[in-house]
């Protein structure tokens, strides 16, 4: 029997408020809400403020975030801390470019390094707070004739390390066995349609790069995005083409250095960020040969 029952919005709020005890047992400040201020993650801090319930918000910084997003995301943060909210804006410990010079390879679909570094990476802030994040699983039919019920620790093999990752296998529940941590995600099983029904309904202020078409929001050049979308931000963010580059530049003379194997069509900086870019690399030996040489490291 689902006792939380009802539209999406109630059904988010019932549980949030249900585990709200636990939350303050965990940390007297109450849930840790963490935010990227995109279009799900508004949704999520808003149920918890129309819940009432003990929060606060956490926002890690990854230094490729677009310019306009990181601008809406200071001013949401001022907005909650007049609000009475706590708040933590934490800066990344080391930039893309070091990175991906340290790791010897770019990130990639199969092998996001980055994430854990940038946007895993546990904080004093976090203390014991059950986390709770706007992740949703991808959209499909079968999910949507079957929802799932309300989940708790499934296991090791569960054990979900991509914070931010929309995929199939989110539950509303997660345990990350790493970190000996609880994330909550009250918004799993929520539909584009319904994120956005409820943003129009509630009149909640969304960053102005939806209105220019961008669908979801994230690092620029983050390997999960499609090629079409990765040039439609190169173009639209040209200074951030030029901080890979120089990433890949500075890759190749670390490899180069320390006689690595430089692979054919990479040999320069544009040759491999074109590699890179395309979705024709996915699969590719090189690109299994990379993640194995990154095991290795
Ligand atoms: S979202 Fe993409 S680019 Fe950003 S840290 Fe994660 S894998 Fe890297």
């Amino acid at each position: 029997m689902n006792l939380f029952k009802g539209p999406p919005d109630e059904e988010a709020i019932k549980k949030i408020k249900y585990f709200e005890k636990l939350a303050i047992e965990s940390d007297p400040r109450g849930y840790c809400v963490c935010t990227s201020e995109g279009k799900d993650s508004r949704v999520l801090g808003h149920l918890y403020r129309r819940a009432g319930v003990k929060h606060f918000y956490l926002h890690s910084g990854t230094g490729i975030d677009p310019p306009e997003l990181v601008y809406f995301q200071r001013e949401n943060f001022k907005k909650y801390k007049e609000g009475g909210y706590l708040t933590y804006d934490i800066s990344p410990s080391k930039s893309i470019v070091k990175l991906m010079t340290e790791r010897r390879i770019p990130p990639l679909r199969q092998c996001r390094y980055c994430c854990a570094e940038l946007k895993e990476r546990r904080v004093p802030e976090q203390a014991r707070a059950i986390l709770s994040f706007g992740v949703r699983k991808y959209e499909s039919v079968k999910r949507a004739k079957n929802r799932d019920d309300l989940e708790i620790m499934k296991g090791a093999k569960d054990f979900v390390i991509m914070p931010f990752d929309n995929a199939d296998n989110r539950r509303e529940f997660e345990t990350c066995y790493q970190f000996v941590e609880r994330r909550f995600n009250p918004i799993v099983d929520w539909t584009t349609t319904d994120i956005w029904n409820y943003s129009r309904y509630w009149k909640i202020e969304q960053c102005s790069l939806y209105d220019e078409g961008f669908e979801r929001l994230g690092c620029i050049g983050c390997p999960m995005a499609g090629e079409y979308t990765r040039r439609k931000e190169f173009e639209r963010w040209p200074g951030f083409k030029k901080m890979w580059l120089y990433a890949f530049k500075k890759t190749i003379e670390t490899r180069k250095a320390e006689g690595l194997q430089i692979y054919k069509g990479m040999e320069t900086p544009e040759d491999w960020f074109e590699w890179w870019i395309s979705d024709r690399s996915r699969g590719t030996e090189d690109e299994s040969q990379m993640i194995l040489e990154l095991d290795d490291l």
